[in-house]
């Protein structure tokens, strides 16, 4: 901040790079978990749901003129920190200071979910299938339409951002919002946790519910690559840091019958070892024994949409069983 007039001396980009990457540096070393936004090539996303986020935002007239500069603040990799949270999207961008911009996203109202969940039942085959936007493209029309389908609307986000230019969307902002849509490319799931709301109850409203298929004794997995694929990793990596837990479980997740038509074999679950991460999250929860996701991603530092697939693991392999519904639900853990 510049004592809050409305100019600042001007700062080389490659200059404010390097200052914005050391201020995170700091946070860093205050233990903070920084996540920054890398931008390979022209296109700001390049799946299905980073492209539809993108497109939402240029399709507000509201937004026309703050938007082309955000682009450019993504490319160049000025957004050195973003954080999707419910409800909340936290980025520092680099600019003649290191400036914090937070957005607010209002949650999906529940009669709209509720209508996006019907309106697509019987229409999503598979978790994979929905996280990788390869579904039927009516279904995803209906998913990405403007107003009410899955992306906010002007009218549900508020902006703040600690530059001179604060109260409208500056250009910080714009540059953040589009980092959400390059964030979308590897981490899908973090649309349905920013707008709050449980993607299985779009599965299941389908009629393909995990837990019974899972509990039939199909055991079919996806394979490393398709996974990777999806979620931007690697795996067979035992460091491999919090993605891992949906990893683990999605390899006990359903394979939908095209995917299995197409390969006409089904490989074996892989058992869990010292090296997986879940036997470790596994065991911290069962310390615990009974408790609500809201304290299991307090006690694993996880978000819900990393945990869901941990706990339908546990489910599958009878390590937990759940009583309750919707945010009541509670999981009670087994120890091995
Ligand atoms: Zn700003």
């Amino acid at each position: 901040m510049y004592g809050g007039y409305d100019w600042a001396p001007y700062v080389p980009v490659a200059q404010r790079l390097l200052n914005a990457r050391r201020a995170m540096q700091q946070r860093a070393k205050q233990g903070h978990v920084i996540d920054p936004v890398c931008i390979k090539g022209r296109a700001i996303a390049c799946t299905p749901w980073g492209k539809a986020w993108c497109s939402n935002l240029e399709g507000y007239s509201d937004f026309d003129n703050r938007l082309p500069r955000g682009r450019r603040y993504a490319r160049n990799g000025s957004v050195v920190d973003l954080q999707v949270t419910p409800g909340l999207i936290e980025a520092y961008v680099a600019g003649s200071d290191t400036y914090r911009t937070t957005i607010s996203v209002g949650s999906v109202p529940k009669k709209q979910w509720q209508a996006i969940c019907a309106d697509c039942a019987g229409g999503i085959a598979s978790l994979l299938e929905l996280l990788r936007g390869k579904i039927d493209k009516a279904i995803m029309q209906r998913l990405c339409r403007q107003g009410d389908g899955l992306f906010p609307t002007p009218q549900q986000l508020r902006f703040s951002c600690s530059c001179p230019d604060g109260a409208a969307m500056c250009k910080h902002i714009a540059a953040a919002l589009y980092g959400v849509g390059s964030r979308f490319d590897s981490k899908p799931e973090l649309l349905f946790l920013l707008r709050d709301v449980d993607l299985d109850e779009l599965i299941d409203s389908a009629g393909s519910g995990f837990t019974t298929v899972a509990a039939s004794g199909d055991g079919a997995v996806l394979s490393d690559e398709e996974i990777g694929d999806i979620f931007g990793i690697e795996l067979d990596d035992g460091s491999v840091p919090s993605p891992s837990p949906l990893v683990a479980a999605k390899r006990s997740a359903k394979r939908s019958p095209k995917a299995d038509a197409k390969s006409g074999a089904r490989k074996p679950v892989p058992q869990a070892n010292g090296r997986d991460p879940y036997v470790r999250l596994h065991r911290q929860l069962a310390k615990a024994g009974s408790l609500t996701s809201a304290e299991a991603q307090r006690i694993l530092h996880l978000s819900a949409a990393e945990l869901r697939p941990l706990f339908k693991r546990l489910i599958v392999e009878e390590k937990a069983t759940v009583s309750g519904k919707a945010r009541g639900t509670t999981y009670h853990i087994r120890r091995d």
